[in-house]
This record gives structure tokens, C-alpha cells and sequence, in this order.
């Protein structure tokens, strides 16, 4: 199924996007009609279809001995052992799965490993942001998102944060922590909220381009 974001503003066009992962976004006046916005989608299909060719393809993955897997923005090669645990381990450029048998579900167990890894990160990063941006949030979560990086719940200063950050270098997911703990001081993305970022991050604009660049390895 075609992923399509449409998000209204105040604004007097229609814009369309096609992000890295093949979904759409389209930014759209408040209060223009649905059958209006999939109108301009249609019009522009032969558009979409030929960017879309233009994307990279999709990783697929086996989990099989010495495939190549980005973390934190390097190659490490994948190794599967059998031991008495579900576990794994990260060392060198190896990640190695320990398995209790060929059933196990590497790829599960592969998911389970990055998000843990990536939790230990986005702790970190929150230990050394929250005193400086005098902010904490009641939670946070990973979980796979297909547009975004991050969202935050400003009510419930709920932070959310995608799977793929884990295959970013560092400064990148140091940008989306701050980028996400500005929204529990600013919901929108306003002149306040960029002001906000470059006085934590100077550099956040330029590091927010990039990131849109870099391959994904979780969609
Ligand atoms: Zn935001």
C-alpha cells in the first residue's frame, strides 16, 4: 500500500514530496478537500513513478554469516553462533547473534538487539540534554516509522524515536534527541523552535539535510 502523509497548513499551494523510503508527503492549505489533494496526486503519478525508479533499492536482508549491516553509520558484518542463549554481541565490526537453534528468528533477534542498542544511546543523550535544555520527558519508545525520525507527544511529553537512528552516525541522532526535547518547550516549528535549536545545536540545519540523505536500514 502506497504510504501517503498529507499535512495541512496555512499555506496557498500544494506541495508534494517523495522521501527516501518511496512514501509521499503532501503539504496542503487548510481546508482544501481530500478528492482536491488526490486530484494533484493524481496528476502527478508519471512524476512519482519516475522519481521512485531514481530511489535507491530496498535493503533486503538474510541474516546469514558475514552480511553487511549499517550501525551507527558503519558497516559491521553479521555472525550468527549457537550458544545456550538468545543473545548478542557487538565487538570490532562484528555484530554477532548467539542462537539456541536454526529455528530462532534472526531477524527478530537482529530488531531486538538494534533497539536495545539504541535505547542505551537515546539514554545517554538524554542524560547529558536534559539538564542543559531543563526539560525531561515522561517516556520514550522505539518503534520502525516510516516518515519521520521522532515525534513527541507535547501533552503527555511522550518521545518516540525511529528504529532506522541506529544506523546514523552519533551527531545525527544527537540531533533528533534535541530536535525532540525542543518540542516539549515548542510544539510547532516555528521562528521560537528554530531559534531554540540553533542556540543548542549551531549546526542542526546542515545536519537535518544530510540525515534525509543517508541509506536507511529499518523502514
Ligand atoms: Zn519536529
Amino acid at each position: 500500500m502506497e504510504s501517503i502523509k498529507i499535512i495541512h497548513r496555512q499555506t496557498n499551494h500544494l506541495y508534494l514530496r517523495l522521501c527516501a523510503d518511496g512514501s509521499i508527503r503532501i503539504t496542503a492549505p487548510t481546508g482544501l478537500s481530500h478528492s482536491c489533494i488526490m486530484d494533484f496526486l493524481k496528476k502527478h503519478q508519471a512524476w512519482i513513478q519516475k522519481r521512485r525508479k531514481m530511489l535507491p533499492p530496498l535493503p533486503t536482508y538474510s541474516y546469514k554469516d558475514g552480511e553487511k549491516h549499517l550501525f551507527l553509520g558503519r558497516s559491521y558484518e553479521l555472525y550468527i553462533k549457537f550458544s545456550t542463549k538468545n543473545s548478542y554481541e557487538i565487538k570490532d565490526s562484528a555484530i554477532i547473534l548467539y542462537v539456541k537453534d536454526d529455528t530462532v528468528n534472526k531477524e527478530i533477534l537482529f530488531t531486538a538487539a538494534m533497539k536495545n542498542e539504541l535505547n542505551i544511546i537515546l539514554n545517554t543523550l538524554l542524560h547529558k540534554w536534559c539538564p542543559i535544555m531543563k526539560v525531561t520527558p515522561s517516556s520514550i519508545s522505539v518503534k520502525t516509522m516510516k516518515t519521520r525520525w521522532g515525534s513527541c507527544t507535547y501533552q503527555t511529553k511522550r518521545l518516540h524515536f525511529s528504529l532506522d537512528l541506529i544506523s546514523k552516525p552519533m551527531p545525527y541522532i544527537e540531533l533528533v534527541v534535541v530536535h525532540e526535547l525542543t518540542h516539549l518547550m515548542e510544539p510547532s516549528h516555528n521562528r521560537h523552535f528554530h531559534k531554540l535549536m540553533s542556540h543548542y545545536l549551531p549546526e542542526y540545519r546542515k545536519l537535518q539535510r544530510d540525515l534525509q540523505r543517508l541509506p536507511k536500514e529499518f523502514r
